[in-house]
């Protein structure tokens, strides 16, 4: 993995700089969210008592308190509602433009939903426009078992991109 400005990490694994979520499952409640994302799903969590659905993904429904949940398939298209687009002064690690929009995806409970969108110049991306989900690798993550090594978990996450491409 490449760290933009810090050669000196290249193909090693900068720990102390890790943004992304420990995905595996001996550390994560909603690791069965990353697992669906591997598969190209966006899921979220609905109660199994009440029917309550709420993003992002919960381990207990705020409803009625049930530890019962499932997931559930959302829409992995929807339409920019509004946007910020970053283009000096980007975070290290990250590539210019920095494009975050928060996203309808047309039901509820995802009306209003925060993503950063790739694959999309500055000056491209339009109030109203139409956005998919794209589930990218992001660098694994090691875990040390002991004496049995290290193992790397693959991770994946997610982004939204321009349906009409630039
Ligand atoms: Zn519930």
């Amino acid at each position: 993995m490449a760290v933009l400005g810090i050669p000196i990490l290249d193909n090693l694994y900068p720990v102390t700089m890790d943004m992304w979520p420990v995905q595996a499952k001996e550390f994560n409640r909603i690791w069965q969210f990353y697992e669906n994302l591997k598969q190209g799903r966006f899921t979220t969590t609905k109660c199994k008592d009440c029917g309550k659905v709420v993003y992002p993904p919960r381990v207990i429904c705020p409803e009625c308190y049930s530890e019962q949940l499932e997931y559930v398939d959302l829409p992995k298209r929807g339409k920019v509602i509004v946007f910020s687009e970053e283009v000096r002064g980007v975070p290290l690690g990250f590539e210019a433009p920095l494009i975050h929009a928060v996203i309808d995806l047309g039901v509820e409970p995802v009306r209003r939903l925060l993503s950063r969108i790739i694959n999309c110049p500055a000056g491209y991306l339009k109030e109203g426009d139409e956005v998919q989900l794209v589930v990218f690798p992001i660098p694994s993550h090691p875990i040390d078992k002991g004496k049995q090594g290290t193992v790397m978990v693959d991770r994946v996450f997610f982004a939204f991109e321009p349906v009409k491409k630039p």
